[in-house]
C-alpha cells in the first residue's frame, strides 16, 4: 500500500504481508521516483490484477522462494 502526504511530500510504502514500512520525502511528489527509490532499497513493487502490491525485501524474498519451490 502506498500512502502520500502531499503537504510534506512524505511517501510511505507499507508491506502487504507484514508491518514493515518504507518512508521517503519526495518533493515534489512523484510516484515513479518513489517506486524507483523503493526498488533501489530492494522492495518489490508490482502491478497485479490491476492493483499495485508492495512487499518489503524480506517478504519479496520469501515470495520469490515460494514460487521456486
Ligand atoms: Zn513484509
Amino acid at each position: 500500500m502506498l500512502t502520500v502526504d502531499k503537504a510534506s511530500g512524505r511517501a510511505t510504502l507499507r508491506c502487504e504481508s507484514c508491518p514493515a514500512t518504507f518512508t521517503r520525502i519526495i518533493e515534489p511528489f512523484d510516484v515513479q521516483a518513489t517506486v524507483t527509490s523503493a526498488r533501489n532499497d530492494r522492495w518489490s513493487v508490482q502491478r497485479h490484477a490491476g492493483t499495485w502490491q508492495h512487499y518489503c525485501p524480506d517478504c519479496a524474498q520469501t515470495r520469490m522462494r515460494g514460487k521456486l519451490l
